[in-house]
């Protein structure tokens, strides 16, 4: 009889910014870290870094129709 040693590599995911272990990570799509959940957008493949800049989705405040500051004065 020998002993069996299962050595099950368990890989601990690691985010790389905080450097907490999750269960999911998600690496961005732009700088190519693996983020947890809680350092950048999952849903976008962003770190919160790359997320910051893209910004692709600011479409929430084109419904009221307040223009604050008018620079563009293109006339
Ligand atoms: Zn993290
Ligand atoms: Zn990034």
């Amino acid at each position: 009889m020998y002993d069996e040693e299962e050595e099950l590599e368990i890989k601990v995911k690691v985010c790389e910014i905080c450097g907490e272990e999750t269960e999911r990570l998600t690496a961005c799509r732009m700088c190519g870290v693996n983020f947890c959940d809680e350092c950048g957008y999952p849903e976008k493949n962003l770190c919160f870094d790359c997320g910051d800049e893209v910004d692709e989705g600011l479409e929430d405040e084109a419904d009221e129709t307040l223009v604050e500051s008018s620079e563009m004065d293109e006339d």
